[in-house]
């Protein structure tokens, strides 16, 4: 039977690697080395049901080989679920590149890791993630076909992910205010980067009440004078009067201690991984009669984006792919509230019963 499922995060450390392989459910892992260039990286293809496994390589410094392949089963999946969500017929993959982003990049690394990610044959499809540039990307594009996110063609993701933000948090306040409108709205916007400054802009057209944050003074001083947004202070965003939080930052933001202090009725930003931990947190954000638009739901505009360019779809179709966001959160929404489940248990129900569901169909081929 096909079939997809969470598991509960344990520490997998000690297991061995097909115990965790099996754990988290995947169909493939390929490791990859090559002496002469430095490059040690992890493929990770979680499940191939919907698609071809799309997700980005992510280039960190780990400190062990335990840590590289724990972060890339668990953000392989994440993509299985995200893709899954959103309609697309993609399945969820990811890649991870052991070694410091700063020092050992070079045109014969990256070709290195574009020959392995050929050998794939299109089962894993690559992108930018943490750690690699556009122009890294090209030198990968040199040695494989399966690589999107390059300078000219989707292009920058953010638009599209501030746009499916946007349309999320008003499908939020439709349920909770008995309106779309988000006029007057108290809204804070935590990180004004390439996804917050796109969302600001679509909130002060529609007259918001904007409040952001940042840890960057020149991007705080730009998007605040631009659009009469209000300043406040990177900790303190989370004590102000508000009727939305909107993470564009960082992850685990949605912690005891935030939540202890929180007043909105609304979490719904782009931020990855806002619950610190999914099952308590968000059991405690439901508790609190807050609504939470599950981070991979909302912020699925960049991966729409690049399903655009894997399928030579045009911007205009993924921008009103990402209006979906708006029917796909309310029906998140709604159905938290009339089975009493927390939402983001609801996202994982709807993303696995879709692959189960598009696994039966796919079977008799
Ligand atoms: P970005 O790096 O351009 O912007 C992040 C901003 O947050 C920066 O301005 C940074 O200074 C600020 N920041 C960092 N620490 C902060 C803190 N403690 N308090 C307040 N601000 C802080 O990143 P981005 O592309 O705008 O992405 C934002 C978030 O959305 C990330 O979590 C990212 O993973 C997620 N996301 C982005 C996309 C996309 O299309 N770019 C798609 C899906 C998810």
């Amino acid at each position: 039977m096909i079939e997809v499922k969470k598991i509960e995060e344990t520490n997998l450390a000690d297991n061995p690697v097909i115990a965790q392989m099996s754990n988290y459910d995947h169909e493939q892992l390929l490791f990859c080395n090559d002496n002469a260039t430095g490059l040690k990286a992890i493929i990770a293809v979680h499940n191939t049901v919907l698609g071809p496994a799309l997700g980005g390589t992510r280039m960190w410094s780990y400190s062990n080989e335990m840590e590289a392949l724990n972060d890339v089963l668990r953000l392989s999946r994440g993509m299985t679920y995200k893709n899954a969500i959103s309609g697309l017929n993609l399945g969820g993959g990811k890649a991870v590149i052991m070694g410091d982003a700063k020092t050992m990049k070079s045109e014969a690394f990256f070709r290195r890791f574009g020959k392995f990610v050929n050998s794939l044959a299109g089962k894993y499809i690559t992108a930018e993630d943490v750690g690699i540039s556009p122009s890294d990307m090209l030198w990968v594009s040199m040695e494989t076909a399966h690589v999107v996110g390059l300078p000219g063609k989707s292009g920058d993701p953010s638009p599209i992910t501030a746009h499916g933000t946007y349309v999320g948090m008003k499908a939020c306040a439709n349920v909770q205010f008995g309106s779309d409108s988000l006029s007057g709205k108290k809204i804070a916007v935590q990180g004004v980067g390439h996804v917050g400054e796109y969302l600001v802009e679509y909130l002060s057209k529609e007259n918001a009440d904007i409040y952001i944050s940042d840890i960057d003074q020149d991007s705080l001083k730009r998007v605040s004078e631009k659009y009469g947004a209000t300043v406040v202070g990177p900790d303190e965003i989370y004590d102000i009067d508000m009727d939305i939080y909107a993470p564009c930052a960082l992850g685990a933001t949605v912690n005891d201690d935030t939540l202890s202090r929180l007043k909105c009725s609304i979490i719904a930003g782009a931020a990855n991984n806002q619950l610190k931990i999914e099952k308590v947190h968000g059991q405690a954000v439901m508790d609190k009669g807050m609504i939470y638009a599950p981070d991979y739901a909302i912020n699925a505009g960049g991966v729409i984006s690049c399903y655009a360019e894997v399928k030579n779809l045009s911007s205009d179709w993924a921008m009103a792919k990402a209006d979906d966001i708006y029917a796909t959160i309310k029906n998140i929404v709604e159905r938290s509230r009339t089975e009493n489940v927390p939402t983001y248990a609801i996202a994982n129900k709807m993303a696995e019963e879709r692959v189960e569901a598009i696994g039966k169909v796919k079977l008799p081929l």
